[in-house]
């Protein structure tokens, strides 16, 4: 058996940073930039007005109340060339440009429409520049507004669109295959023959390399024979940057993805020291055009399968990502009651519930069932407590736990 941390550090070298391309706007959410981005305009264009209410000259309103004649109106997407004079207001709305003259918003709370709107009432003094929001508050015209790496996230998306990127470029999302395989299983609906089971590991393993920001693409149940897996690695090969696969790679006489890759790939079978999910496999395929394809051998077992995803495939995803930061996030918290076990010379990765207390740790507890097999048992998990070979942590006592799922 070997450390995770060196199974993690053989995977992980050997992937690297897919290509960058120039992406739409609408496609770069999640990716990572590969280009710094320069604002090329300002936000906001305009000197315009943070309020719904009445522009004016703050020097004529100091000693309010005071009445001012109401001279025009201004909507946002609209515009007057009306210079707001002493004594005079213009009605503005939230985001149309100050007329000039006015140096300050006043907010319709403060006012009082009177004369069927040719006149207003202020109630209030207002200093210069209140509710004016100026050209470039929010961006200026050539600043470096996201350097190469950053991701980006919705709000990012919303500020390139603020200032007209309308492409950028960016890393290639990674294009993952997903397949499982085994004799025993069924997707269709069909009730269950003897010995049969039902396929859960491929709608998972879909859903975790989408929830890790890459395109799953799902290719089946491929049974255990070998020919037919070794069409489907190839081909899969020739279309995606990364393949995972599970089942099939322990040391039963059908683990075929063992006898398959073994021949067709430049694999590492490992047993690793953890519980669950010791039995992995990492190696590259080689494509037709010349590139090396990562292959991912996931343990058949469902929650062996998704904590191997965790701690292996998900960061090899990200890093091809162009990700700096490929880990979930991992905190010290607080067991909320004793998580035994006994000496193995394994890492136990124990599925916990969690919430954080009044003190502001994380208290957590086990979900309950840690069976490999115990898949719904897995899914009320909230992270992964690290439990270090040896008899476990007490109530009370510290525990590393990595959130899967917050
Ligand atoms: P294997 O690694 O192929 O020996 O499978 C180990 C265990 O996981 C067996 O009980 C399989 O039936 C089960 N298993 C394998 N693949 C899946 C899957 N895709 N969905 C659910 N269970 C599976
Ligand atoms: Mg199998």
């Amino acid at each position: 058996m070997i450390p995770d941390a060196e199974a993690r550090e053989h995977v992980l070298s050997r992937c690297t940073v897919l290509p960058a391309m120039r992406t739409p706007l609408a496609d770069l959410i999640g990716l990572v930039l590969a280009e710094p981005v320069v604002a090329g305009e300002d936000v906001p264009p305009f000197v315009n007005s943070a309020v719904d209410g009445y522009a004016v000259r703050a020097a004529d309103v100091a000693a309010a109340p005071v009445e001012l004649v109401v001279v025009g109106e201004v909507a946002a997407g609209g515009h007057t060339t009306r210079e707001v004079g002493p004594g005079e207001a213009i009605r503005i709305m939230t985001g149309a440009p100050m007329p000039a003259g006015a140096d300050a918003s006043v907010m319709v709370e403060d006012t009082e429409r009177l004369n069927g709107g040719s006149r207003v009432r202020i109630n209030r003094p207002i200093e210069p520049g209140v509710a004016v929001r100026d050209v470039g508050d929010d961006v200026r015209a050539g600043t470096e507004l996201f350097p190469v790496g950053t991701v980006v996230t919705p709000a990012v998306a919303g500020v390139l669109a603020s200032v007209n990127v309308r492409e950028a470029l960016a890393i290639r999302r990674p294009r993952v295959a997903v397949l499982s395989t085994g004799d025993e299983l069924v997707d269709d609906g069909s009730p269950l023959q003897p010995g049969q089971i039902r396929e859960s590991n491929k709608t998972m393993l879909v859903g975790l390399v989408a929830a890790a920001g890459c395109e799953a693409v799902d290719l089946g149940i491929v049974r255990d024979d070998e020919p037919a897996l070794e069409a489907v690695l190839r081909d899969a090969a020739g279309t995606c940057d990364a393949i995972v696969t599970s089942g099939g790679v322990s040391m039963g006489d059908y683990d075929v993805v063992k006898a398959v890759l073994s021949r067709i790939a430049d694999m590492r079978w490992m047993q690793i020291a953890i519980k669950p999910a010791k039995p992995f496999a990492f190696g590259l395929l080689a494509a037709t055009d010349g590139r090396q394809v990562p292959v991912f051998g996931l343990p058949g077992n469902p929650v062996s399968s998704l904590v191997s995803f965790e701690l292996f495939a998900r960061p090899a995803l990200r890093l091809m990502a162009g990700h700096a930061d490929v880990d979930r996030p991992t905190l010290l918290a607080v067991a909320a009651e004793p998580l035994s076990r006994r000496p193995d010379g394994k890492t136990h990765y124990v599925r916990v519930r969690g919430e954080f207390g009044a003190d502001g740790r994380y208290r957590v507890r086990s979900v309950g069932g840690q069976g490999s097999h115990q898949l719904a048992a897995t899914a009320t998990a909230h992270a992964l407590a690290v439990l270090p070979d040896g008899d476990g942590v007490p109530a009370g006592g510290d525990v590393t736990a990595i959130l899967i799922a917050l």
